[in-house]
């Protein structure tokens, strides 16, 4: 994962959401991810659910974010930025 100067976009918020949850992401991604979510409410949200289901599992599993799943939300989140 290569450390840029650009914002980060939902979609790399949401591949990035494992190794975030596991604490496995390099510090200047984890920076990334934080200023997303400060300004993004949307992955606010999805982040609450997953952690919810995190609980609820016990464990973090990799198909807990099945790629279907993945493009229902990132087309919920081009209709809120619409
Ligand atoms: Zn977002």
């Amino acid at each position: 994962m290569a450390t840029q100067n650009q914002e980060m976009s939902c979609k790399e918020l949401v591949e990035l959401l494992t190794e975030y949850l596991e604490g496995t992401l390099l510090p200047a991604d984890r920076l990334s991810f934080d200023e997303h979510l400060a300004l993004c409410e949307g992955c606010r949200i999805y982040l609450d659910q997953m952690r919810t289901t995190i609980r609820t599992l016990g464990r973090l599993r990799e198909e807990l974010i099945p790629p279907q799943a993945k493009e229902n939300l990132l087309r919920v989140f081009r209709t809120w930025k619409a």
